[in-house]
């Protein structure tokens, strides 16, 4: 079976077997001798594909596929070569949007819409900027002076990091993954992919097109499973492993951190945040509170950079309390081929457990539910599904439990501040510190607090709005690096200098 039979398969609505995803290693779709398990349609817990978990002989097999290609025809790829390549698979997801989009949004849920607007073209877009990022591409040489009017030259040349193993979450599966491997592939390194287990459909597309697209066997390997004695443990312990990027939770990332710390190798981590929005009482409220909506709610709240925190100036914080509020209302969860439908249910019933025990400890600690707080019954088949009810709260302070965790639902905590220095210090009062976003009409302020604040990413009146050549990442518990245009060529390849005595 190919990719694109087993991830149409596993996107038609009127399967009867549910397709099986297996591994693909060295240019193939192969066979493990590992267990199955279901992947099930948020939407209505129905059963989307069986998933064949790869096992230990099979990660080395794809690691081994890995080197073989590194050390053969892709280490060896000239620049030019390698560009051209990305920007033929930007070529071919497009002719396969649809295919892309659909398939995005039956493994998540997330409406179609969505998966067009945003996922499909990202993950084109990504691989052309890194097309152009690796094209323009060059270093710095000088001479040194040496004693006795001598000199030397020295000049640095970029090398692939290696075998690079991918793991990534399941809430943007194809965007981060393609964030990675375009980059990874441009830099001339090989990659074993190891899909969110909630996501599988997305990764084992990409082999076809990449195979389609020229790219030489086991450059691009696909290795599905869990974390924990499973395929991503496996593959951040195999010794053939050069480097690690992940995207994930921050208890991931430090276990991963652990399992190659005794070999050395780098890792790049994007992990959790519980970000803060700051909006002042000068704020342009209508653009203000369709910005935060969104950024509360995108994706039922399972982006990284989503809004958790909201602290709004005292004279303004009924009037945004209850326009956020109205805009939680006017939300509509359903079916993602619905063009109504703006919201989607949460990837599992396990994540629908944990989202909904902040709900019930909210409440526990006093807080007052402005919107939302259940499981909604929607009816019409759905009730397998694991959707939950937008929420917000006031009521919370710092303190709460819920407001210094990251939930990754569509949920947020709305506080009262008085002057600057307050709404400053209490967006920093966290072990995170991925993104925030200040809303202000005050330039002069929205510089200063967008500079103060202790993250990698500071929005002043937008929220998400990415060029992909600048630095994305976090602080603290939000991650290690930097990726992004050429800060992702910092991590994906090793520079040599070269001195020459002239
Ligand atoms: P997760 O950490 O549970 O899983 C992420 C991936 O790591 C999955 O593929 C999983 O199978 C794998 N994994 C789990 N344990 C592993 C182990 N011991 N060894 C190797 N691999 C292992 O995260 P998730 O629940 O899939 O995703 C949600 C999290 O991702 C949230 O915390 C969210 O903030 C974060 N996230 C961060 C960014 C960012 O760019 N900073 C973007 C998206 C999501």
């Amino acid at each position: 079976t190919t990719a694109r039979q087993e991830a149409s398969r596993a996107s038609s609505d009127a399967g009867t077997s549910p397709p099986v995803l297996r591994a693909f290693v060295d240019g193939a779709f192969v066979d493990s001798a590992g267990a199955s398990w279901d992947k099930l349609d948020p939407v209505d817990g129905s059963v989307r594909a069986r998933v064949q978990e790869a096992d230990a002989a099979l990660v080395d097999r794809a690691v081994r596929a890995a080197r073989a290609a590194l050390d053969g025809a892709w280490g060896a790829a000239p620049v030019a070569q390698r560009a051209a390549l990305l920007r033929r698979v930007a070529d071919r997801i497009e002719e396969r949007f649809e295919q892309f989009a659909r398939a995005e949004s039956a493994d998540t849920g997330k409406p179609l819409a969505q998966a067009r607007e945003l996922d499909v073209p990202r993950a084109v877009a990504n691989f052309r900027a890194f097309a152009d990022t690796i094209a323009a591409a060059g270093q710095p040489s000088f001479l040194t002076d040496l004693e006795g009017g001598r000199q030397a030259l020295n000049y640095a040349v970029r090398k692939p990091l290696g075998v690079v193993a991918v793991i990534v979450p399941w809430n943007l599966p194809l965007l981060l993954l393609t964030w990675k491997v375009a980059p990874a592939l441009a830099c001339g390194n090989t990659v074993v992919v190891k899909p969110s287990e909630q996501t599988p459909t997305s990764a084992a597309l990409l082999a076809e097109v990449l195979a389609e697209s020229g790219l030489p066997a086991g450059a691009y390997n696909v290795v599905h499973g869990f974390g924990p004695a499973s395929a991503g443990q496996f593959l951040t312990e195999h010794p053939g492993v050069d480097g690690v990027t992940f995207t994930g939770s921050s208890a991931t990332g430090s276990t991963i951190m652990r399992a190659v710390a005794p070999r050395v190798r780098p890792v790049s981590f994007e992990l959790g945040g519980k970000n803060a929005a700051v909006v002042f009482a000068d704020a342009d409220l209508e653009l203000t509170l369709a910005g935060l909506a969104r950024s509360v709610f995108a994706n039922t709240g399972q982006v990284c950079l989503c809004t958790e925190r909201v602290y709004v100036e005292r004279p303004v914080f009924d009037e945004v309390a209850a326009g956020l509020a109205d805009r939680a209302g006017a939300l509509r969860l359903g079916r993602p081929d619905d063009p109504a439908t703006t919201t989607g249910p949460l990837i599992s019933a396990e994540h629908r457990a944990k989202v909904l025990s902040y709900y019930r400890l909210a409440d526990e600690q006093g807080a007052e539910t402005l919107v939302g707080g259940n499981v909604p019954v929607l009816g019409g088949g759905l009730d397998h599904g694991s959707w939950i009810e937008p929420t917000l709260w006031t009521g919370l302070t710092n303190a709460d439990r819920p407001m210094r965790e990251e939930i990754f639902g569509p949920c947020a905590a709305l506080v009262p501040f008085d002057t600057e220095d307050e709404a400053v210090r209490l967006a920093g009062d966290t072990d995170y510190g991925l993104a925030s976003a200040v809303w202000t009409t005050n330039l002069s302020r929205g510089h200063r607090v967008a500079q103060r604040m202790r993250v990698g990413l500071s929005w002043v009146n937008t929220w998400f709005l990415r060029d992909l050549r600048s630095p994305f990442g976090g602080v603290g518990l939000s991650g290690i690096g930097r990726e992004g245009g050429a800060h992702s060529l910092d991590f994906y390849s090793e520079l040599t200098n070269v001195c020459v005595a002239l």
